[in-house]
């Protein structure tokens, strides 16, 4: 695809990332065979290249985005599905993630919009705040059709019924291994520990059983996806810094072999840490720590 960014606007180290992923598509569209917002909606607008257009147009004409720009950039789920049948290897998370940053810091979003993201960005990362959240949202569920917002509503209607206590083995600390042969650290997430502390005790049963020495990370906790994909990105790249502090100072006592990941979305994120922070004076703690997610 040609794009025409100005040298002035390629010195942002974002805009020349977009630039550089922009030029590899090839308007094929094998891409919005896999999308799944295009499948529903039949919408080019909401397939990737549509939205790759949207952002060619935002970003080289400097634009502050409008209200149908933002609507089909919000709804693309970030699943990455398109790049898996991408031919000409667009990485189309770069860009969508570079975008959403420009919308957050260009586009005035209605009061409702910020209020809920607000809201979102300040329960969802933390295990507590969520777990107090899915309580109030099991004494709401009945009054859920009284709500006048259609997302509070389906909210309401997905919280589970049934909230699993809270499971101590999600607290900083080592488990040892049978028959140690390595040494590894599990990311216990965030919203998974309120939502299914199942995961992260099936998960370390069986790495110890494997020979894996498991270490609970003082000071980890959120990826930083949640804010990261609401183009917040002081507030996710806070949060993504505390946990690579956190397994830098693991990696460089005990040893790391690996940073284990069941939650696939904070995997996709962490294994980009070094993308992320390559502007910053974390750039190399960012790249070993990513080096070793899995
Ligand atoms: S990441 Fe977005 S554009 Fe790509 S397949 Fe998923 S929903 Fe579609
Ligand atoms: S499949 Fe890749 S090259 Fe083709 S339109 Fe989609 S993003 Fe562009």
């Amino acid at each position: 695809m040609q794009t025409t960014f100005t040298e002035d606007q390629l010195k942002d180290a974002g805009t020349a990332r977009a630039n550089e992923i922009l030029r590899t598509c090839v308007h094929c569209g094998f891409c919005t065979a896999t999308c799944p917002t295009y499948q529903v909606l039949g919408d080019e607008l909401d397939s990737p290249r549509g939205r790759i257009y949207l952002i060619k147009d935002m970003l080289e004409n400097e634009r502050v985005p409008d209200e149908k720009t933002v609507k089909h950039i919000d709804r693309c789920l970030s699943c990455l599905a398109c790049m898996t049948t991408c031919p000409s290897g667009v990485h189309y998370m770069h860009l969508v993630d570079h975008a959403r940053e420009y919308i957050e810091n260009t586009y005035k979003r209605p009061l409702s919009d910020r209020a809920l993201r607000w809201v979102l960005a300040r329960i969802l990362p933390y295990p507590m705040r969520f777990r107090v959240a899915l309580l109030g949202a099991k004494i709401g569920r009945p009054f859920a059709r009284l709500m006048p917002d259609a997302r509070l509503r389906a909210m309401l209607e997905m919280a589970p019924k049934v909230i699993p206590p809270v499971s101590r083995n999600d607290d900083p600390q080592t488990f040892p291994a049978q028959n140690k042969k390595m040494r590894v650290a599990l990311m216990t997430g965030c919203a998974q520990r309120a939502l299914n502390t199942d995961i992260n005790d099936a998960t370390i049963r069986l790495l110890t059983r494997l020979g894996a020495e498991v270490v609970i990370p003082e000071g980890q906790g959120c990826c930083g996806a949640l804010t990261h994909h609401m183009g917040k990105t002081s507030e996710s790249h806070a949060t993504a810094a505390k946990n690579i502090k956190a397994w830098r100072a693991e990696m460089q006592s005990g040893g790391l072999d690996a940073i284990v990941i069941n939650t696939s979305g904070c995997g996709t994120t962490v294994k980009d840490y070094g993308h992320m922070f390559r502007e910053t004076d974390l750039a190399a703690d960012a790249a070993a720590v990513a080096d070793i997610a899995m």
